[in-house]
């Protein structure tokens, strides 16, 4: 069923350019919070404390890679310098998970606590084996893969002998097995102002943007939660959750340089999602590369008018001033474009749209691959989910015009957990 015509008043989204400052001023408005500052910040901080610099790399290990909660616990920092900061007003003020809801597949999704959001929390999705989001988009995974078995760190080799000790069994196939692969998905804003018709985070309306601490707070207390260990387990970081990325771009930029630089991931293994900001993707596009994640484009229509009614930002910016800002980002070796597609039944899920949507992806010209989402129903959106055939021949059509596609899986759906089901729905 198509939406009526689409007429709404799209001023709103005029003053929302990525550079939107709105953000900085939560980040300045508790300067003695400690976590979302890096190494150097902190190290500017500790100075102006009359503390020698290195203080500011001990406080970032603390933070970052050991996820302490409390001042006092960093027993790498005197006692007495302890008690003399917390007399100051410093505190950690890292993000909390206020709540879990967990699905019968396996997926948890968090109300995650702002530290001083006056009761606002966002939501985070933490989806174990992933959702085949990441197949085919040049991913570490693939690479080592595609270069055959990977090289073993000292570390590794440790978990080889324990585990191979402890079961007496094929060593290498439990080396795979211990590690903990997931796909994490994070929320750049409370609520969203692009309002796609389609999406239940939409209905919320746009609340505040979250600044680089809360972005990557969200991850660290997920991490903390799993016990992952950075550079053993394979998690990939999708910023997909509530909000659009490239409206809150320097507090998003902010939150990715803090995971590489303080964290140790890698922008390989981070894929940022846009409904088409053509500003922020120029922006994006001009990122060094050690600090630029992988793009998706949600494109979701094979064509302007299609995409116009089920998304009224496309008026503002339509799929070609999008293609034409995505074209100089200099791709890495094997890195593509990811084209997201929500299914929508009987609006962009038919033959005739899959064979449009072939052609506009060869036009483009770029190396990209198609993520099919058949559209996850949330209450007082009036579309219908793909029959599981549309779904498929819409898959075989892209497939035979060679165009890399792949579904993502629907996970926890059950808990509202779903792709534009977040909505801090709080019955589970
Ligand atoms: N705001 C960004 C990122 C968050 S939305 C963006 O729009 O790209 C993440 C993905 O979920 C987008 O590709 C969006 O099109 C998709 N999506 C939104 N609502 C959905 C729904 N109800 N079912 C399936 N996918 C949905
Ligand atoms: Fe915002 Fe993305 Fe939902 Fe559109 S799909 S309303 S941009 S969160």
């Amino acid at each position: 069923m198509l939406t009526p015509a689409v007429s709404e008043d799209l001023s709103q989204l005029v003053h929302l350019e990525a550079s939107d400052p709105a953000d900085g001023s939560q980040a300045s408005s508790d300067n003695r919070r400690l976590f979302g500052l890096d190494a150097e910040a902190l190290a500017a901080r500790m100075v102006a404390a009359g503390e020698p610099a290195w203080r500011g790399r001990q406080l970032a290990e603390a933070l970052y890679r050991q996820r302490i909660t409390e001042l006092d616990a960093i027993t790498t920092l005197p006692k007495i310098l302890r008690q003399r900061l917390a007399a100051e007003g410093w505190h950690v003020g890292r993000s909390a998970i206020a709540q879990v809801f967990q699905s019968v597949d396996g997926t948890e999704r968090y109300l995650v606590q702002c530290p001083d959001g006056y009761g606002l929390t966002v939501e985070t999705v933490w989806m174990p084996e992933g959702d085949d989001g990441e197949s085919g988009d040049g991913s570490n995974a693939e690479i080592l893969q595609s270069q055959g078995t990977p090289s073993l760190t000292p570390q590794d080799a440790n978990l080889l002998t324990r585990d191979s000790r402890a079961a007496g069994a094929n060593s290498l196939h439990l080396f795979e097995t211990s590690r903990q692969k997931a796909t994490l998905c994070i929320s750049s804003q409370v609520g969203c102002a692009v309002n796609c018709r389609f999406c239940l985070t939409a209905k919320l309306g746009f609340q505040r943007n979250l600044t680089a601490g809360e972005i990557a707070g969200q991850v660290i207390a997920v991490f903390d939660r799993h016990a992952v260990e950075v550079g053993r387990d394979r998690v990939n970081l999708v910023f997909m959750g509530m909000g659009e990325p490239f409206l809150n771009y320097d507090n998003f930029m902010g939150a990715v340089r803090l995971l590489i630089r303080e964290v140790g991931l890698s922008p390989q293994r981070m894929t940022v999602s846009t409904s088409g900001i053509v500003p922020g993707i120029k922006r994006f596009a001009a990122e060094p590369p050690e600090f630029r994640p992988k793009l998706a484009i949600s494109l979701n229509a094979p064509n302007d008018a299609i995409r116009s009614e089920i998304m009224p930002i496309n008026r503002k910016w339509p799929i070609e001033s999008i293609v034409a800002a995505v074209r100089p980002i200099k791709l890495r070796p094997r890195e593509r474009i990811t084209f997201e597609y929500v299914l929508l039944d009987s609006v962009t899920d038919r033959p005739k749209d899959a064979q449009e949507v072939a052609r506009l992806v060869r036009r483009t010209g770029l190396p990209a691959k198609v993520n099919l989402i058949a559209w996850n129903p949330g209450p007082g959106i009036h579309y219908s989910t793909p029959l599981p055939e549309a779904v498929e021949a819409f898959r075989k059509v892209l497939i035979d015009a060679g165009i890399p596609t792949y579904l993502r899986k629907p996970r926890g759906r059950d808990i509202y957990a779903a792709c534009g089901q977040l909505k801090r729905t709080v019955e589970g």
